[in-house]
C-alpha cells in the first residue's frame, strides 16, 4: 500500500529565515521503521543564518544530511564538526547529550534534512556517541547515481552504527529516467523528494512530499520528470510504544519529566560545552494533560 504525505510548515524561531517542512511524524504515518522525525529545510539563501543554541536529546539518534550549504556542529562530548553535502553527522544521544548547530554564512543556500531515529529499549540508555562519515558508498541503482547514508544495499555497507535494521539512500535522478529500487520486504519505506518532480509507482511527488510504502514490497519504481534529488528511508516496523516530547524520546511520563528537569537544572546528564552561539534553549512547559503514547500502528 502506498500513501502520499504532504508536509506541514513548522516555524522554528531558532531557525530564523529557514523554512521547515515536516512530514514525519504524520497523523496517519507516525514512523518509518525506527525513523521517527523528518524535517526538510530550504533551499534558503543565507541572508539570515540558521543558529540553534544548545539543547538536549535523549533516547534517539540525530541524522543530519545536506543537499547544499554547510553546518557547524558542537556537542557536550567536545565534538566540533563541520558537515557538507555528501557527508553524514550521526549523534547517538542515548542517556543524554546536548548540542548546537549553526550554518556557515558563506557556504551558499542552506538545503537539507534533519532526521531522528528511535533507539530500542535495550539501547536507549547507552553512553552518547557522535560520528562523522565522509566516505559513504556511492554506486548506481538501475543507472541512477546513489549514495548509501545508513544501512546496507546489495553488497554495499555504510558502516554507520545504528541499533535497529534501517536504511537511508540518496538518489540523484536524471530527467526522463526510470529507476527500479530493490526493497527488503521486511522493511516499510518512505521516499522523500528534496527537489525536482517524480512519480513513485505512478504517484506524483513534489518537493517536500513523501510517499510511504508498507512492508511486503520487493521493489519501488521512481520516474523523474525533471532532474531530481530524493531520499529513500526504510526499516523494520518499530513495535515499541514511545513517548516523544520536545527533543526527548522516552517511554513514560515520569521519564520525560525527569529528562526535562535534568536539562532545566543543569545536571551532569547534559554537560555544558563552549560554542560560538552561546546560551541554551530552555525546555517548554509540559502540557497539563498526560502525554499520549505514540504507537507505531501505521494503517
Ligand atoms: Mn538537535
Amino acid at each position: 500500500m502506498l500513501s502520499k504525505l504532504k508536509p506541514r510548515i513548522v516555524h522554528l524561531t531558532p531557525r530564523s529565515g529557514v523554512d521547515v517542512r515536516r512530514t514525519i511524524p504524520h497523523r496517519e504515518i507516525r514512523m518509518i521503521g525506527a525513523w521517527c522525525f523528518l524535517d526538510h529545510y530550504g533551499p534558503t539563501p543565507q541572508v539570515d543564518a540558521m543558529s540553534v543554541a544548545a539543547h538536549p536529546h535523549t533516547g534517539l539518534q540525530t541524522v543530519s544530511w545536506l543537499y547544499s550549504g554547510e553546518i557547524e556542529h558542537c556537542d557536550s562530548l567536545g565534538s566540533l564538526q563541520h558537515i557538507r553535502p555528501g557527508e553524514l553527522n550521526i549523534m547517538t544521544s542515548g542517556h543524554g547529550i546536548a548540542h548546537s548547530e549553526r550554518s556557515i554564512h558563506e557556504s551558499g543556500d542552506l538545503h537539507g534534512v534533519q532526521l531522528w531515529v528511535v533507539l530500542p529499549d535495550a539501547e536507549r540508555d547507552r553512553t552518547p556517541l557522535f560520528r562523522h562519515h565522509k566516505d559513504l558508498p556511492q554506486f548506481e541503482i538501475d543507472g541512477t547515481q546513489a549514495r548509501l547514508i545508513v544501512g546496507r544495499y546489495g553488497d554495499f555497507d555504510s558502516q554507520v552504527t545504528t541499533f535497529s535494521d534501517l536504511v537511508a539512500i540518496e538518489l540523484q535522478l536524471e530527467a526522463g529516467r526510470n529507476c527500479v529500487i530493490d526493497l527488503d520486504p521486511s522493511f516499510e519505506y518512505g521516499f522523500h523528494l528534496a527537489s525536482g518532480q517524480v512519480r513513485v509507482d505512478g504517484e506524483s511527488l513534489s518537493p517536500g512530499e513523501l510517499v510511504y510504502s508498507s512492508a511486503g514490497r520487493n521493489s519501488l519504481s521512481v520516474s523523474a520528470d525533471t532532474d531530481s534529488t530524493g531520499l529513500l528511508l526504510g526499516g523494520v516496523p518499530f513495535e515499541e510504544p514511545i513517548l516523544m516530547w520536545w527533543n526527548f524520546v522516552g517511554r513514560t511520563q515520569a521519564e520525560i519529566e525527569q529528562m526535562r528537569g535534568d536539562w532545566e537544572s543543569h545536571t551532569e546528564r547534559f554537560p555544558g560545552f563552549a560554542d560560538s552561539i552561546g546560551g541554551r534553549i530552555p525546555a517548554p512547559t509540559l502540557p497539563n494533560a498526560a502525554l499520549k503514547a505514540r504507537y507505531n500502528r501505521n494503517p
